[in-house]
């Protein structure tokens, strides 16, 4: 979390409040299941100028702000809330782009039932505000109108390289622009964005919205360089010694794998390259992937529970049109739904497109037809058993229980891990499980002096807020480094 400032929202009274407390909902739309499934455009039906200052004015801008303390960035919501109410969109856009790099990007894809709209007071016994659709609203609209500015310091002559155009990297750049410092990012991958471009489908985050911010950045100066995998193409210590201080914001891009029979036949799929397959143009994959979407087949199976396979699932059933047939697509999950990570409003939303679910159940084996690719696979029903680490209760099989699923492509989505390459790659660096950076948490320090770090290279998968919120405060210990060196 970012540390929170006073909020510029009034306070209300007592019959203000109460008065508000009357005012109805504004519905929050999406488009219909049907329409949805003919391309990968964004479901949600942004609100009008009118539905958005009605939703606002619902806010009882309470002090003590419980939405902001949950929101990742810190942003004063009850302050753009009381701007939205008064009509005054462009301030609120302003509001929030004093704590976010990116309100354009988080209103789309954070969790904001589980953050900012899960603290609402109004949702205890009712209907909370609609925050991440406001915010989505003002963030757009300052997109059409003004378009955004920010202040950047004067120059300060200190250079830093950012590795890693993700959610981390972008907002790093961003806070050390602001700073006035000089800025380069190496990107490995052929566009910048990191998992909004190479992860995160389209129907939740229209590309061009990332594409615009990094546009942004690089009006204000920012030097972004793609296709450059530090460690492979560019000698880390080549990048250090070209700057006065370095941030790392490399994800955790390793598709997690699992040691099951057949797992290498034609037909069974990671889910990063099936996501970008079907979501991406051929000409922004990279070179590692083959040319051409996979053959779909009829039935596509997609393993596991989280965010991940969700978007999984939405992709493959888009992929009807295109195959011009219909499509089963159907998730197995080894646990009950109750234990599944993910959202649920994208799960609620797979289930309205034609998503099917199989609960305990678990792959085994992959088995080929006489070609030698997937045909199907055998799974294994689970039962619950007591609760592990995290708290959820362990899936066990059943024995003699196994069954077979008939199916033509099978995706994987079992999590992701760091890559350690890099780690291994810069003499002195601190790292831990397989390749997750230790950090000062406080400023994103690294074990090597001048070298930050942040992002889920740091704390594992975890979501854009989070990362975006480790960039700022990695900048912003950088700013303060470097003016040790004036
Ligand atoms: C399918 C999917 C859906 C998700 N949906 C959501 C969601 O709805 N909401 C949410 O909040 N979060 C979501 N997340 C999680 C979120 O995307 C990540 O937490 C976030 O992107 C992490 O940001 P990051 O900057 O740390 O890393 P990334 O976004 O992974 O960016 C890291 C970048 O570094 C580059 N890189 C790596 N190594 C090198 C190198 N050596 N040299 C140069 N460049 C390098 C990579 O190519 C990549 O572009 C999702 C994740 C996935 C996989």
């Amino acid at each position: 979390m970012i540390e929170r400032k006073e909020s510029i929202a009034p306070r209300l009274d007592k019959e203000a409040r109460r008065q508000r407390m009357a005012l109805p909902p504004q519905p929050v739309l999406e488009r219909s299941a049907a329409e949805r499934l003919r391309d990968f455009a964004e479901t949600a039906i942004p609100f009008s100028p009118e539905q958005a200052m009605a939703e606002a004015s619902r806010c009882l801008l309470c002090p003590g702000a419980p939405c902001a303390a949950h929101c990742l960035l810190s942003n004063d919501i009850p302050g753009a809330m009381w701007l939205i109410s008064q009509g005054d969109f462009l301030g609120a856009a302003a509001l929030y782009r004093q704590t976010s790099p990116m309100p354009e990007i988080c209103s789309r894809i954070c969790p904001q039932q589980s953050l900012c709209e899960g603290a609402c007071v109004l949702g205890k016994s009712g209907t909370p505000i609609a925050l991440g659709r406001l915010e989505r609203f003002v963030a757009d609209y300052e997109r059409a109108h003004d378009g955004h500015t920010v202040v950047d310091a004067p120059d300060t002559g200190f250079r830093v390289a950012v590795i890693g155009s993700g959610p981390a990297g972008i907002a790093a750049a961003d806070w050390l622009r602001r700073a006035g410092h000089a800025v380069t990012i190496y990107e490995a991958l052929p566009e910048p964005g990191g998992l909004l471009v190479y992860g995160i489908p389209t129907f939740k985050l229209d590309k061009r919205v990332v594409r615009e911010k990094l546009d942004h950045l690089r009006a204000r100066g920012v030097t972004l360089i793609c296709n450059v995998h530090v460690g492979r193409d560019v000698p880390f210590e080549a990048v250090r010694q070209q700057h006065d201080a370095v941030f790392i914001g490399t994800g955790a891009n390793v598709d997690a794998t699992a040691r099951i029979d057949g797992i290498s036949l034609p037909g069974v799929l990671q889910a990063t390259p099936f996501l970008i397959q079907a979501n991406l143009p051929p000409a922004l994959w990279p070179a590692s992937l083959p040319p051409g979407p996979p053959p779909v087949g009829r039935q596509i199976t997609v393993f596991g529970g989280g965010d991940t396979a969700m978007d999984c699932v939405r992709s493959a059933l888009r992929l009807q049109q295109r195959a011009g047939y219909p499509l089963n697509v159907t998730c197995v999950y080894r646990r009950t739904e109750e234990e599944m990570p993910g959202n649920r409003h994208d799960r609620q939303l797979a289930r309205e497109e034609g998503g099917q679910f199989l609960f305990l159940a678990a792959p085994t084996r992959f088995l080929p037809d006489q070609d030698g690719r997937l045909r199907a696979v055998e799974c294994i029903r689970m039962r619950l058993g007591e609760p592990d680490d995290s708290g959820r209760r362990r899936p066990v099989p059943i024995e003699g229980s196994e069954f077979t699923l008939e199916t033509d492509l099978a995706v994987l989505a079992l999590g992701y891990w760091a890559d350690p390459r890099l780690g291994e790659a810069i003499p002195g660096l601190q790292t831990h499980d397989n390749g997750l950076i230790t950090v000062d948490p406080e400023t994103g320090q690294t074990s090597v002096p001048g070298v930050f770090a942040g992002g889920d290279n740091v704390t594992g998968p975890d979501l854009v807020g989070r990362a975006a919120a480790a960039g700022i405060r990695a900048a912003r210990a950088i700013d303060a480094y470097l003016q040790t060196r004036r």
